[in-house]
């Protein structure tokens, strides 16, 4: 295996999965349309390589899609494109409709064209990447998400990933097409869009601006660092089994509010504040009205992906959020993109 497709290279976790595989020695192909949440600066020192190569294409374009897999002729796809932000797919669902649902029916329909033109069943590989969002939302004592948890979405955005995610088992199921599916818990690090949690508080924190929390902030997610995402990534196409799905997690849950108030206290620490109006971080914390159907709780049962491949994630959660919260105070120009564009 050496040359794949990666939709979405431009996004959060694209652009950290696009530089593990140049660094791996693969050629990759990077779909993206850039859409608002996209930064080609987080790839664009890529371009130096040979092995880089980047097309601007939205994947509900069928026939530009098709062009790409016949030219590039892939052994692999990494299917990451996607709109991905839950108060927008609020607002906004058919946007999420067309990109997730329609967009991933385009990538089967390519890669099928092109195995069957190929012959190339045996050797070629489709990993479809969604999130533990499909399988809704846990109250504090249920067990945590296997593999075999029904889908109960919630959102528009959860829905049309669960709709992605059934297209894809459906196309190995009835046509064959080597398929693999992992779904992950919420990730956190660098270059990931300052509307997202963790990001924003940063962002907003080293603006003096209010941060606003969701309702009570009781709610509870289990942050995984994107660079244990990619690595898990890698492995599954590497060493998964054809048909199956990964569930990829941290057992790091954590409330809302009081992820807010760690990263709060861990940049009075690094940026201590010389204002007399505030003294610290988390004064700036602000309660606002709940989203609309807000999970309650995520959390993944990550012991499949243990047992069979033998992942686990390695980056220790307050190391992984010092690291974020400097990132992000040495890189305003990257989060600056977001407000010209
Ligand atoms: P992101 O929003 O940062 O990036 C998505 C990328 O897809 C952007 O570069 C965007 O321009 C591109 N894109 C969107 N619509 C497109 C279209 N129609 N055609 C071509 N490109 C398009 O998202 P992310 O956080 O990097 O997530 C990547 C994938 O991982 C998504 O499929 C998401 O559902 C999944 N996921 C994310 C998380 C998380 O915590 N961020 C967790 C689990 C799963």
């Amino acid at each position: 295996m050496n040359k794949i497709i990666l939709t979405g290279g431009a996004g959060f976790i694209g652009s950290h999965l696009a530089k593990l595989l140049i660094k791996k020695n693969f050629q990759v192909h990077t779909i993206d349309c850039l859409t608002y949440a996209a930064n080609y600066n987080s790839i664009k020192n890529l371009e130096p390589s040979d092995n880089f190569s980047f097309s601007k294409v939205n994947i509900c374009d069928y026939d530009k899609i098709e062009n790409i897999f016949f030219e590039f002729q892939p052994d692999a796809v990494f299917h990451l494109a996607a709109e991905s932000h839950v108060d927008n797919s609020i607002l906004n669902p058919g946007l999420f409709i067309q990109t997730n649902i329609i967009g991933t029916y385009n990538l089967l329909r390519a890669s099928m064209k092109y195995c069957d033109k190929h012959n190339y069943y045996e050797n070629f590989k489709f990993l479809h990447v969604s999130t533990d969002e499909v399988y809704g939302s846990l109250s504090n004592n249920e067990p945590i998400f296997t593999e075999d948890c029904k889908y109960k979405p919630n959102s528009p955005y959860s829905a049309s990933k669960a709709s992605s995610d059934h297209l894809v088992r459906a196309w190995q199921k009835t046509y064959g097409l080597p398929v693999l599916i992992t779904n992950c818990s919420n990730n956190y690090g660098s270059f990931q869009h300052p509307e997202k949690f963790i990001p924003l508080i940063i962002s907003n924190a080293l603006k003096f601006e209010k941060i606003p929390i969701y309702g009570d902030g009781l709610q509870i997610r289990d942050w995984l660092h994107v660079s244990d995402h990619v690595q898990a990534l890698y492995k599954v196409l590497l060493e998964g089994k054809i048909g199956e799905v990964y569930n990829i997690g941290s057992w790091n849950e954590i409330k809302n509010i009081d992820l807010a108030k760690k990263i709060c206290k861990k940049m009075d620490e690094l940026l201590p504040i010389n204002d007399l109006n505030i003294k610290n971080y988390s004064e700036l914390l602000h309660f606002v009205e709940d989203r609309k159907g807000h999970d309650e709780r995520y959390a993944i049962d990550s012991s499949k992906i243990f047992n069979q491949l033998k992942w686990k994630a390695k980056v220790n959660f307050d190391e992984g959020l010092s690291s974020t919260i400097t990132w992000y105070m040495n890189n305003l120009d990257w989060c600056n993109f977001f407000k010209r564009s």
